[in-house]
């Protein structure tokens, strides 16, 4: 089973993440906990060079390549063999984010994001919590806990809105496998719904 996070940053997700895959644990399941940008080696080193230097460092279009590139390295050395040993793994972002981030919020390239999705990607999770929460106190944990971490984070309230309609757009487009969570709320409750919410 492939679960994934999305949501805006700040939202609490990696924290959920978490969460759930001790509670799967705890009921005797392998859990695969993996993130992205990254999650596999060579994918960590792709992160590491999407996030560090300066905003303009890279194209949208090249950003773009690198984040398949990570993507699809983490897919092919650590996602799908655990799938297919029928492990859950439990991914905190994974194609939702590329489609928000890239396709829509902080560029202008879904079709293209589609495309390449298309043609080297080609899965998607069996279901995909979105946390979804206010930008303004988002935006507020957000700065808290990274200030200084990446190129990212010049990010401003303006940004987080337009990254929290996206998420929601495409969970509106693909009702059977999103579930949108209120995360404007206590890190139990949150919890509850996504155990009530799993496939
Ligand atoms: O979720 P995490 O904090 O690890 O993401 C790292 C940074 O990469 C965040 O600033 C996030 O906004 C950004 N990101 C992005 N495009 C993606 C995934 C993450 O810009 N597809």
């Amino acid at each position: 089973v492939f679960l994934s996070f999305e949501g805006i940053d700040g939202s609490g997700k990696s924290t959920q993440a978490r969460r759930l895959a001790a509670h799967l644990r705890d009921q005797g399941r392998e859990v695969v906990l993996t993130r992205e940008p990254g999650g596999s080696p060579g994918a960590e080193e792709i992160r590491r060079l999407v996030l560090e230097g300066d905003a303009e460092r890279w194209s949208a279009e090249t950003e773009l390549l690198l984040f398949t590139a990570a993507r699809r390295d983490h897919l092919e050395r650590l996602i799908q063999p655990a799938l297919d040993r029928g492990a859950v793994v439990i991914c905190d972002r994974f194609a939702d984010s590329t489609r928000v981030y890239q396709g829509v919020a902080r560029a202008d390239l879904l079709g293209l994001v589609n495309t390449l999705h298309a043609q080297v990607i080609g899965v998607d999770p069996d279901r995909t919590f979105l946390i979804d929460m206010d930008p303004e106190a988002a935006l507020t944990r957000a700065l808290g806990r990274q200030a200084g971490e990446d190129r990212f984070e010049s990010f401003g309230v303006g940004l987080q809105e337009k990254l929290r309609a996206g998420f929601l757009a495409l969970a509106e487009r693909a009702p059977e496998r999103f579930r949108v969570i209120d995360g404007n709320r206590s890190e139990d409750a949150v919890a509850a719904d996504v155990i009530a919410a799993l496939p």
